[in-house]
């Protein structure tokens, strides 16, 4: 169970906790414009969203779903009618011929709706464990941590992990975040790295964590 050993050096549950619930009040929005009561929504954003900026995203999102909003209505659209609608979204015609593939499984094997396990989404073309443990998270309020860019970058500044990959954070985390703000780490992680803890030349002047931060003021793009 999360914080019920330390290792040295690693923070407390206590201690990521209290941080946690500071970006929170920071941050209560997710930057992916998404209803979290809306799975396939959320899935398709997600995939979207790969090496691509949030509101390039959220722009593509808002030219699409008034056209297609649910598993049919992606498949009465063409490949190239996709393409046109989430361009210019990072891969934008694999990623349409992804969202067609995946809308077809959805049918085929789901019933048209967004599964519940991260054994039956990681099947889906685009979705990896990234990608399944938002939609588990933020949909379906199940226990997952998301790591992107943002969380593994910042979780190694922080000097919360170190860990080479975003696979060995994940695990890392789940050591040292209390359960009950798995949901949140991502939503304010991706937030602070993106308008503060930059990957390049982060803000600590202004960063409301600098007195906790080990690497204020000397930290290096990782
Ligand atoms: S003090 Fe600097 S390095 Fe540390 S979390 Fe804040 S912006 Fe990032």
């Amino acid at each position: 169970m999360a914080g019920t050993t330390k290792q040295p050096g690693r923070p407390t549950a206590r201690a990521t906790g209290a941080v946690l619930k500071r970006l929170a009040e920071l941050y209560p929005r997710h930057p992916l414009n998404v209803m979290p009561q809306e799975p396939f929504q959320v899935l398709v954003a997600t995939i979207l969203s790969s090496r691509t900026k949030d509101p390039t995203t959220n722009a593509a999102m808002d030219r699409l779903w008034p056209r297609a909003s649910d598993p049919e209505g992606i498949l009465r659209l063409t490949a190239d009618e996709l393409a046109e609608l989430i361009k210019p979204v990072g891969f934008y015609r694999n990623k349409a011929s992804q969202l067609r593939e995946m809308s077809r499984l959805l049918l085929e094997r789901f019933a048209g709706q967004v599964p519940r396990t991260r054994e039956e989404l990681i099947v889906l073309p685009g979705v990896g464990r990234k990608v399944a443990n938002l939609v588990l998270n933020i949909c379906f309020d199940l226990p997952a941590i998301c790591v992107d860019t943002h969380v593994h970058r910042l979780s190694n500044r922080l000097g919360w992990v170190e860990t080479d990959t975003p696979e060995e954070t994940e695990q890392a985390l789940m050591e040292i975040v209390p359960r009950r703000l798995w949901s949140t780490l991502n939503r304010v992680m991706v937030n602070h790295g993106q308008q503060v803890c930059n990957p390049v030349s982060p803000r600590c002047s202004t960063c409301p964590l600098a007195v906790k931060c080990p690497r204020i003021g000397v930290v290096k793009s990782r």
